[in-house]
């Protein structure tokens, strides 16, 4: 058996079964006569599992004949994902920028725009405007951290240093900050403004990645490369040896429930926490919405401005 597992902002962990030797690996298969073939089990529809995906219908070498079972219990975005706020900035509570933080911000922004372009297209086929695609995937108006107290704002004086230049974090006073949000109150008269960060609509964005995939298998059989092969599972894996002997690797993508596999149980230094989230919608009688210009806001809890009416706490 072999375990490697990379933590991006989520967790994947690649298995492999002890029986089947790395002679059936794609590296090598491609330098023998016959064609290259790799059959591959993701478990978990959630950002990291269509996330994996992707990258292997993507990046996989042309001449490979791929074979992709998808499972999720649920469906896509069964998990966290699905219900997530969505907001997406490459650093921690505190603007501290996060290990791999300009990797993961580069690759996000890149999934992002695949997706976009998939449900812009989807819209253009059936007739409908692409000019609310921003409503429809998220809310691109910024991220706002007001400081709270002392230590706080001398922490987050110190962390904004470290920000990326494709993330940029500006310090606002009170008066910049109610040109944003009117009436927001800042405990100490400052708050650290994140221009580029932004919000997404979790499950818009996963259905449409899913679709993309799917764009990716289709374009292959086009240009006559390795047969390619995506299929989705409705089902529940309660254990990695329902597989042994079916796939060449197993990509585990199940979340918070990894621990529930027998073979991975206990194996892994993992923390679980648990999260809430709060749907608000204004009612129709109410007139004034969130402002226009709004970012969300990220403190201890957070707001995800999902459009002028809709809010994620
Ligand atoms: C309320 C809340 C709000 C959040 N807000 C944010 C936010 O604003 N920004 C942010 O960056 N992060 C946020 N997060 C964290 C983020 O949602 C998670 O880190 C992320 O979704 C994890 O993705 P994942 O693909 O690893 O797991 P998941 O999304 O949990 O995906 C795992 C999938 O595996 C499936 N599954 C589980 N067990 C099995 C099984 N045995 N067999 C088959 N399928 C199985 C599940 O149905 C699920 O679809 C939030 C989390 C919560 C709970």
């Amino acid at each position: 058996m072999s375990l490697s597992y990379s933590v991006s902002p989520t967790i994947s962990i690649r298995y492999a079964f002890p029986s089947r030797k790395i002679t059936a690996s794609p590296v090598h298969s491609l330098c023998s006569q016959t064609q290259p073939s790799l059959r591959c089990a993701v478990l978990g529809a959630g950002f990291a599992g269509l996330s994996v995906v992707w990258h292997l219908l993507k990046n996989s070498p042309k001449r490979l004949d791929l074979k992709i079972d998808l499972y999720d219990e649920v469906g896509i975005g069964g998990g966290a994902s699905g219900i997530a706020g969505g907001l997406l900035h490459p650093y921690s509570p505190k603007v501290k920028l996060l290990w791999e933080g300009a990797q993961c911000w580069n690759e996000s922004i890149n999934l992002l725009k695949i997706a976009e372009e998939v449900a812009n297209s989807r819209k253009c086929k059936v007739g409908e405007s692409s000019e609310n695609i921003e409503t429809f995937f998220g809310h691109k108006r910024g991220i706002l951290r007001p400081a709270m107290d002392i230590k706080n704002l001398t922490k987050l004086n110190d962390n904004v240093q470290t920000c990326l230049p494709s993330c940029r974090i500006e310090t606002l006073n009170t008066e910049e900050v109610q040109n944003l949000v009117p009436g927001l109150r800042l405990p100490l008269g400052t708050a650290f403004f994140m221009p580029e960060a932004f919000n997404i609509h979790s499950q818009h964005y996963l259905q449409a990645l899913f679709g993309a995939c799917e764009n990716l298998v289709k374009e292959s059989s086009t240009f006559g490369s390795g047969h390619r092969q995506l299929s989705f599972h409705k089902r529940s894996v309660s254990r990695l040896l329902e597989f042994e002997g079916e796939y060449d690797a197993v990509i585990i993508c199940i979340g918070a429930k990894v621990n529930m596999l027998p073979e991975i149980s206990g194996r892994l230094p993992l923390r679980t926490c648990r999260g809430v989230i709060l749907h608000m919608e204004l009612p129709d009688n109410i007139g004034e919405g969130y402002p226009d210009r709004g970012p969300s806001i990220l403190s201890d809890a957070w707001i995800a401005v999902q459009g002028p009416r809709s809010l994620h706490v």
